[in-house]
């Protein structure tokens, strides 16, 4: 796969890209990350991207222009890369970093994971000449219901949760497939050494080495916590018999924590 940021800072990716899980990723040829420049296709001697708002009013908008000149380029540049390739590869995706778009969740992850090609567009200043929006881009994302400065932030946070998923890319000490969401639950607790810290005891089931039961604690555990931080996920998950079981228990046993008589 690969993913190219157009951004007016590249420097800022450096560390995340060439760091940790990411960095080992490229390395291993599974992904490959490009920040780009836009201001380079600026089409202007001042270098400039953005201008005044038609209508007035403060801010500055980001033209049409670089943006369209420096997508087109990486789509037609990616063509060529993959003209002789064997295999078809899926149409690339126009990504907006945007707090008016879609909001990012692990499903959105995990169909962008199965891309061969995405463009991140970084926004900045006040907002975008609304053409990008209209006539280039395939999704706009936000990744939160606040405003931050630029889209670079945004951007990361995608990448980073995309690339994760890609296969290889995370051991298996690392895997993916329990993590909260994934599995439409919260994840359930973990413990590690020592068995008891500071009088505090690791539950008996997760040191008797009973595997069944383990995995029977971790999935009680994982609806637990999401039955108490995040109801709403409880809706669009599958549950069993045994499921519904342990929910009732848990209210039950809520009630009795509040009203002990
Ligand atoms: N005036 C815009 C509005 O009200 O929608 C906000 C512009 S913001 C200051 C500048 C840029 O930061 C945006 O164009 C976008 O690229 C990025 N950005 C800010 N918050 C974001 C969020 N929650 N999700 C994704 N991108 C965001």
């Amino acid at each position: 796969m690969r993913m190219d940021v157009l951004t007016l800072f590249p420097e800022m990716f450096e560390g995340v890209f060439n760091s940790s899980i990411l960095g080992k990723a490229q390395e291993k040829g599974i992904v490959s990350l490009n920040a780009i420049n836009f201001r380079e296709y600026s089409g202007n001697k001042h270098n400039r991207v953005d201008d005044t708002p038609y209508g007035g009013g403060g801010g500055m908008v980001l033209k049409a222009e670089p943006i369209f000149s420096a997508v087109e380029d990486v789509l037609s540049r990616r063509k060529e890369e993959m003209a002789s390739a064997t295999e078809s590869t899926s149409p690339p995706r126009v990504i907006l970093m945007c707090p008016q778009g879609e909001k990012f969740t692990q499903k959105k992850a995990e169909e962008l994971a199965q891309e061969d090609h995405l463009v991140f567009i970084c926004g900045h200043y006040e907002g975008y000449d609304e053409r990008i929006r209209e006539y280039l881009v395939t999704d706009e994302l936000s990744i939160g219901d606040y405003v931050l400065t630029g889209g670079e932030l945004p951007a990361m946070v995608i990448i980073d949760s995309v690339a994760r998923l890609l296969p290889g890319v995370l051991g298996n000490e690392n895997s993916a497939v329990s993590d909260s969401f994934s599995t439409g639950l919260l994840e359930y607790p973990h413990y590690t050494r020592p068995a008891e810290f500071r009088g505090w005891k690791v539950p008996d089931i997760l040191l008797s080495g009973h595997h069944a039961n383990v995995e029977e604690w971790r999935r009680r555990e994982a609806l637990r916590r999401t039955w108490l931080r995040r109801p709403d996920l409880l809706d669009q998950v599958e549950l069993s018999p045994q499921d519904r079981k342990w929910l009732l228990q848990f209210e039950v046993e809520h009630e009795n924590e509040v009203d002990p008589n």
